[in-house]
């Protein structure tokens, strides 16, 4: 049976692209697999970048994650899902791996690249990241990893790790494949500009908690086809960022109905993100309500990563000491 891991960043409340891009893939792949998908919030790897994270949020953003996480349907009954720095294998492993790993493949890697500019002195942590990375997977011995494609270069580094133990070691470790889920969708941001995302701020996302009267006021605003000047001119949902978010939102009849009428002027932009809306509210509240219930009930979500922490260790614990008698350190 094949082995799911993924890693969560803390990056407090997720948005929609977060939400159609991962988390709903999380909770498919968890019916699918059970326990054997494994999920955690990745806070050791948080660290890594101190620009991005602050130690006065890092606990509420963690908790947040994994708040909105149950709240889309997360089942902690089927899956393992916890926080990272609960469980310090990570940690132990990830060491082992940094020391098989020359720096010159780690200073290839291009999100290490992309970050280091930041810094005038730059964390070793940051460098080491792919190995603590390779650990979070290996250390369920997980061949499947689902993940953006952003994250190529760091699985097929994992899997050279996992070769070179096996050869320096013995056979120990798969080599994970990562899996890109075909309907993760690169989700336009509702500013226009570009993809959504946190790093450009909160006026390119919709969070997936965000009250629904936010939520209208960045839709209401939203740029449409720059060409539909006029009600009367008909425009184009191809190059509309309202229409995309429909084919998420939207029934098919609706969708349908937007791609004829937008044509033909039939619909006029506001009342196409009106109809919108209805699908958004009817998509978002169940989830919101379950995340009020869970706010209101902060222990729940507690015992349930804690739980979750000792399930990863039951296999972990095992891993390890299979690594440690390999690597040859003294019982
Ligand atoms: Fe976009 Fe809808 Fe306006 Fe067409 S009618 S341009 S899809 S908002």
């Amino acid at each position: 049976m094949s082995r799911v891991f993924s890693g969560i960043q803390p990056t407090g409340e997720p948005h929609i692209g977060n939400y159609f891009g991962a988390m709903r893939n999380y909770v498919r792949l968890g019916e699918q697999y059970g326990k054997n998908s494994i999920y955690c919030v990745v806070d050791l790897h948080a660290i890594t970048n101190p620009n991005a994270s602050n130690p006065q949020t890092l606990a509420q953003k963690t908790f947040e994650m994994a708040l909105a996480n149950f709240a889309v349907g997360l089942d902690p009954n089927k899956v393992i899902f916890f926080v990272q720095s609960q469980v310090p294998e990570h940690q132990e492993l990830g060491w082992i791996f940094t020391c098989l790993t020359p720096v010159g493949e780690l200073e290839r890697m291009t999100q290490y690249k992309d970050k280091a500019g930041q810094f005038e002195s730059i964390p070793s942590g940051l460098l080491m990241y792919p190995t603590l990375m390779a650990a979070d997977i290996l250390l369920y011995k997980a061949d499947t990893v689902p993940v953006g494609d952003d994250q190529d270069q760091h699985i097929e580094l994992t899997r050279e790790i996992a070769r070179k133990f096996n050869h320096n070691f013995g056979e120990t470790f798969p080599q994970p494949k990562a899996v890109h889920d075909p309907n993760a969708l690169r989700i336009p941001g509702v500013d226009g500009n570009g993809k959504m995302g946190k790093s450009k701020g909160p006026t390119s996302t919709i969070g997936i908690l965000e009250p629904l009267d936010s939520i209208w006021q960045k839709l209401r605003a939203a740029p449409t086809d720059p060409a539909r000047v006029r009600r009367t001119d008909p425009g184009n949902p191809d190059v509309c960022l309202i229409f995309d978010y429909h084919k998420l939102f939207s029934d098919l009849d609706t969708i349908q109905m937007v791609n004829v009428e937008c044509r033909r002027a039939g619909i006029g932009c506001v009342d196409c993100k009106k109809k919108l809306m209805e699908g958004v509210t009817e998509h978002l509240t169940p989830i919101q309500a379950r995340a009020e219930e869970l706010r209101a009930d902060p222990d729940w979500v507690r015992d349930a990563l804690r739980e979750g922490a000792k399930e990863a260790r039951a296999i972990a614990g095992p891993v390890m000491e299979e690594v440690r008698e390999k690597v040859g350190f003294l019982k």
